[in-house]
């Protein structure tokens, strides 16, 4: 969603023709549909793009793969401690923050408990779909995130506050695909389903210790509010790679990121404050 990367306005432009990393996204995203418990907002425009992750052909990590001329050593076994001694830089991008935790520089914020599926139907692939309805998903949100005009994500994410100590995700999972199956009044299948447990999301102490550079959600570039990080975890490897080169330095590149996480959290909390009462307005909003 570009709306959490302002001042840029087109993430895939810029990281062309700022970074010269060339990412072909699924699609963009045109509309946005949002519920509460009883209203409905949509929200029209360019509003960003929609992309795939993992070992699929098409994944934002295989092209990236596929542009980079260094050899990738799969099945590494090598620790941090191993690396350090052997290389003058090593650069932390294990993709969580139990590393930068373990080496004592990471201030953890929250977890969150994900839960979600592809589903296959007929969809839009230019709509997205988000639920902030806490009955459904209590101080977190639903989404639905088209990958084609026939295969879809749905997912669920809670933060784990005490207040949710005794939530049952699966009775919650269960009011959500009811919600879906109503919206699109089709028939949807399941294909496949995944939930993780306790993600950490903070942010680390410094961005650079000695030799080594925390990148990506190994710094805190998963932002609170949404979870958002792509964008900023490809920026912090540019950074990165930027300061090895002498262009400029780590902290200080990295010193706007670093806001952005902070007013994030602001955001995260500001959500932990609602209700659903306070979410809905008395009235429907189209905001064109
Ligand atoms: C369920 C979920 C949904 C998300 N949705 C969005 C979204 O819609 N939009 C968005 O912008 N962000 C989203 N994010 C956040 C985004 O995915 C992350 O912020 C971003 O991918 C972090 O990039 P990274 O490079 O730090 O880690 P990753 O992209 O996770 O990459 C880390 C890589 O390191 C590898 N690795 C791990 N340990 C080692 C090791 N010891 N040695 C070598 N390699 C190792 C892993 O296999 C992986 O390939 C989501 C995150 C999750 C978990």
């Amino acid at each position: 969603m570009s709306i959490f990367e302002r001042p840029v306005h087109d993430c895939i432009e810029t990281l062309s023709e700022e970074y010269g990393i060339y990412l072909k996204p699924t699609s963009h995203i045109q509309s946005m549909e949002i519920f509460s418990k009883n209203e409905k907002a949509v929200i029209e425009g360019p509003l960003g793009f929609t992309n795939i992750r993992g070992r699929e052909q098409d994944s934002f990590d295989s092209q990236l793969a596929r542009q980079t001329k260094s050899t990738i050593h799969y099945h590494s076994e090598y620790t941090y401690e191993e690396l350090l001694s052997k290389h003058s830089h090593v650069v932390m991008a294990t993709g969580d923050g139990e590393y930068a935790k373990k080496t004592k520089n990471y201030r953890e914020d929250l977890t969150v408990t994900i839960k979600g599926a592809i589903i296959e139907g007929s969809f839009d692939p230019y709509l997205v779909k988000a639920w902030l309805n806490y009955d459904i998903a209590p101080f977190g949100y639903c989404y639905f995130i088209p990958l084609s005009d026939h295969e879809a994500n749905i997912s669920l994410a809670i933060p784990d506050l005490p207040e949710n100590a005794n939530v049952n995700l699966d009775s919650l999972w269960d009011l959500f695909y009811e919600k879906v199956r109503a919206e699109f009044n089709q028939k949807i299948r399941i294909t496949d389903q995944f939930q993780i447990t306790r993600y950490p999301m903070g942010i680390c102490r410094s961005a650079r210790i000695g030799n080594t550079f925390y990148v990506g959600n190994c710094f805190g570039t998963m932002m609170p509010f949404m979870g958002f990080g792509q964008y900023a975890s490809i920026l912090s490897g540019v950074y990165a790679a930027y300061d090895l080169c002498g262009l400029g330095k780590y902290e200080e590149l990295m010193k706007p990121l670093r806001r952005s996480y902070e007013d994030s959290l602001i955001l995260r909390r500001s959500m932990e404050q609602l209700s659903n009462k306070k979410i809905g307005s008395n009235r429907s909003c189209d905001a064109k």
